[in-house]
Formats: C-alpha cells, structure tokens, sequence
C-alpha cells in the first residue's frame, strides 16, 4: 500500500491518500485511490480497473424483477444507456462500482432528482425507473464498454 500526504483539495488542511491493488472476484485487479482529509472529512474514492477486456464490450439487459439482483459492474470507460428514456451516462474517469442491477437504478434515480432538484423536467424519467424498481414496468439497460471491463450479470451479446 501506497500512503501520501497531499493538501485537501475541498479545505487545503491535511488528505491522506491510499493506494492499493484489490483482486475482485469477477473483476480481476483493481486500483483503489482513496482519500480523507483529516480536518473536514472530505473523501474521495478511485477505481481502475487493470486487467485485459474479459466482458462483451456491448451488453444488453431487459430490466424486470427477476433480474433485480443480477450482478452489474462498471468500469470507469463504461457508458450506460437506457433507450426508452432516452437516458445516457458517459464514462466517468476514476468512477466505477460493483452493484446489482437495483443498486443502478436507484444511483441513476438519485443523479435524476439531483438533476429535478436543479430545476430539469426529469419527472417522468424517475416516474418510469421507480415503476421498473416496483416490478410494474420493464427498461432496457445498455452496458458499452470499449475496454470491456463492465459486466451486467445475465445480459445478451449483441
Ligand atoms: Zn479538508
């Protein structure tokens, strides 16, 4: 493990950064960045993923209930779609997570009432995701990955 001490980047007092490698089941190795200023409790997390493409690099999943729990990972070059709303997210550098399918449903439910929040006609969008959340409506979720280091558990080929 890697340790610095560098100047926090939200109040300048003292951030301590961790690196280390993690072997994620399904994932291979990972880079973990982590960060916590010790005066304001500022935080940040990092992930890189540094294995060989080992996943279809485009993957398609029909969301219904039975599919809820199905394991989904993305990596920081992963762009997600969801067609019927009209939704996409672009990659993120440095942002990637291991969830369920549920789990990124509800991170993009709350990126779209941050959104709604700032004044954004989202509403429907939310409306239709929390009725796929509820088992009363079916969305179709698109993993692209040029890397293909993402994994949407059960998905297609296309
Ligand atoms: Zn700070």
């Amino acid at each position: 493990m890697n340790e610095a001490k560098v100047a926090c980047p939200s109040c300048g007092g003292s951030f301590l950064v961790e690196q280390f490698i993690v072997d994620v089941p399904h994932f291979g190795e990972v880079l973990i960045t982590r960060g916590e200023c010790g005066d304001c409790g500022f935080k940040t997390s990092d992930l890189l993923p540094l294995s060989e493409a080992r996943y279809p690099r485009k993957q398609k999943l029909v969301i219904e209930s039975s599919v809820l729990s199905a394991r989904v990972i993305r990596s920081p070059f992963c762009r997600i779609e969801i067609p019927e709303i009209g939704l996409s997210v672009e990659p993120v550098q440095g942002e990637a997570f291991i969830t369920n399918v549920e789990g990124l449903l509800l991170r993009l439910l709350d990126k779209l009432k941050g959104f709604e929040a700032q004044g954004m006609n989202v509403r429907e969008q939310i409306r239709r995701i929390e009725e796929t959340l509820a088992g009363k409506n079916r969305l179709t979720l698109i993993f692209e990955d040029p890397r293909g280091l993402s994994l949407i558990g059960g998905a297609v080929d296309e």
